[in-house]
């Protein structure tokens, strides 16, 4: 092979040669498989983390999958995979741990937050460069704190649109491995499904289709960025009413009471639009009929989960996925195993429930692929966009440490010293965890030294129990951070067109934000290994089974690229996880 790859440099040095090089004459005889061009050395790579490896692998055309099944279980923690297995059965997480190849996932950048983790996932890039970076930003043009996905120019097909709603993915720069399907094959569909619009439009890309629920009406829609009108295989779909269907249906435990060691019923858990914090759940939303209330206490329970691979299963049969004779991607977006998260938090018996209920759904959905596709045909991405942090509440009793940080006591704080050190005046314009977004125009006003104005409001929180450090957007601008692993994972997180003024940093098991103005629950959105580490399941021809360790969440973007035979996504910055195949 050596002469191939010496021939164009004798020619780039300018050497004469008087014949055609072995190369060319051997190619003018005998074509080199177009696929062997893309394929690395021998000796793998060279550079990076990984460091010299065996040869990768891009599989021959004949050899790419028919279809890409990516599945993300929004908030599932790693440890979930060895806390609950004795709880799986057969066909759903264990199969794909036994067969595929697993590892242990790390989020490495600060906002472990939903749309954040899926942009990541989908981009194989940071929020630094694909602009995800926290699921709401204060948007100074527009004046107003808005939805990360928010597009003024795209409407919910049902329903009014705030800017609240996620419409589109205007905001998420670059490409995600749905597009650069797309590209290098335009027959090719990529088709994102779920409850929630964050994830499936992040997974969707900026040329795929993405669906969600109707918080209005129940029905999966889409938004005016995708289409002006739903498919006929999503109106019937809808037609049938599949979560009305749901009303009044009773949530319990799957298993024996005694499998569940975790504490039920904590004065720290939620009540979801009725669901309580005990068992059973009846599922009505404290509503007569199937309404907003119910639709939300829906999405918290397993029967989300089934909605969402039957409607995978219409999507599948709507579009022929896998059926056509290209590569196709069916993204899959799980919202309830996050919706129970929040509510009752990671070591809770709903938190148990959720999830293996969820094996048991994942084990029906692989089965059903079983029968649709031939051995070889299916490629299965399974991972999650962050973990969890427990309930402070809880972490208080089992730690003695953890707080639940309001808002108020961290605007009171900053405008207070900003006043004290440069004039009485509202110095905060926003909150967006974990941004502080300043009144520019009054510092400017006044005009002060903005890196100073920052530098004050940071000491100043320094005092708040819960916050361990700050970054300023002058340090953050100029690279002043110091060399440690939480530092670079703040500067990873930071877009300067959309994140704060200050950037907080939050103590290990504490949190502010939205799920911090209540006295109850939990969340996630730290750089702290509990939000951080998420399973890594790939199953199929390609994969090595076995556990291969940890590595990056950005990781994962390439390696199906790779397997597609595509380019990597535009601001991609992972490796192919070589050792992972075959
Ligand atoms: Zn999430």
């Amino acid at each position: 092979m050596l002469h191939r790859a010496l021939c164009p440099l004798t020619l780039l040095a300018g050497l004469a040669v008087a014949t055609p090089c072995a190369a060319f004459a051997q190619s003018a005889r005998d074509p080199i498989p177009i696929d062997e061009i893309a394929r690395p050395s021998a000796g793998g790579k060279t550079e990076g983390k990984r460091g010299p490896g065996k040869p990768g692998k891009v599989p021959a055309a004949a050899d790419r999958p028919r279809l890409l099944v990516l599945i993300v279980a929004d908030q599932l923690r790693w440890e979930f995979l060895t806390r609950y297995a004795p709880d799986f059965g057969s066909d759903g997480f264990r199969r794909l741990m036994e067969q595929g190849a697993v590892f242990q996932g790390h989020y490495g950048q600060q906002n472990t937050y939903t749309g954040p983790g899926h942009a990541l996932i989908a981009t194989g890039s940071y929020g630094y460069i694909n602009g995800i970076i926290q699921n709401k930003w204060f948007n100074r043009d527009a004046g107003r704190s808005e939805a990360m996905l928010f597009d003024p120019g795209a409407k919910l097909l049902v329903g009014e649109t705030t800017p609240e709603d996620e419409t589109s993915p205007r905001n998420l720069m670059g490409s995600t491995v749905g597009d650069e399907l797309r590209l290098a094959s335009p027959d090719s569909k990529v088709v994102a499904v779920g409850l929630k619009e964050r994830g499936t439009i992040a997974l969707g890309g900026r040329m795929g289709h993405a669906y969600f629920q109707s918080e209005v009406t129940g029905e999966m829609i889409s938004s005016s960025w995708y289409m002006q009108a739903l498919p006929e295989w999503v109106k019937a779909f809808n037609g049938k009413k599949p979560t009305d269907a749901s009303f009044g249906k009773t949530w319990d435990r799957l298993l024996p009471a005694d499998r569940y060691p975790e504490v039920d019923d904590s004065k720290y858990e939620s009540d979801v639009k009725g669901l309580g914090r005990g068992w059973p759940k009846k599922v009505t939303g404290k509503l007569a009929a199937p309404g907003p209330d119910f639709y939300t206490a829906f999405q918290a329970t397993p029967f989300g989960t089934d909605l969402t691979f039957d409607f995978a299963r219409a999507a599948l049969d709507g579009e022929r996925l896998g059926q056509r004779g290209v590569t196709d991607l069916l993204a899959v977006a799980i919202s309830p195993t996050d919706l129970a998260g929040h509510a009752y938090g990671p070591y809770s018996q709903e938190m148990r429930d959720v999830t293996v209920r969820l094996d048991r759904s994942l084990g029906g959905f692989l089965k059903e692929l079983d029968k649709r596709y031939k051995p070889g045909e299916v490629l299965i991405a399974f991972t999650s966009d962050h973990g969890a942090v427990p309930i402070p509440e809880w972490s208080a009793e089992k730690l003695n440490t953890g707080h639940r940080l309001k808002k108020a006591s961290i605007k009171e704080t900053v405008n207070k010293a900003l006043s004290a050190r440069f004039g009485a005046g509202e110095w905060v314009v926003a909150l967006e965890d974990p941004s502080v977004y300043l009144d520019r125009a009054l510092i400017a006003s006044r005009k002060l030294d903005p890196a100073e104005v920052e530098r004050v409001a940071g000491e100043a929180c320094l005092a708040l129990p819960g916050l361990s450090g700050f970054h300023t957007r002058t340090q953050l601008l100029n690279g002043w951070v110091p060399p440690t692993r939480g530092a670079n994972a703040v500067v990873r997180s930071y877009y300067p067109a959309r994140s704060g003024d200050v950037v907080l940093v939050q103590a290990p098991f504490s949190f502010w934000g939205k799920y911090a103005e209540k006295d109850h629950g939990s969340t996630h959105g730290s750089f702290y290994r509990y939000d951080t580490d998420v399973p890594i399941l790939l199953w199929g021809k390609p994969f090595t089974p076995g556990f291969h360790g940890e590595t990056e969440m950005v990781d994962l973007a390439p390696t199906l690229t790779r397997l597609l035979g595509v380019n990597p996504p535009a601001g991609c910055e992972g490796e192919v996880l070589e050792e992972a195949l075959r």
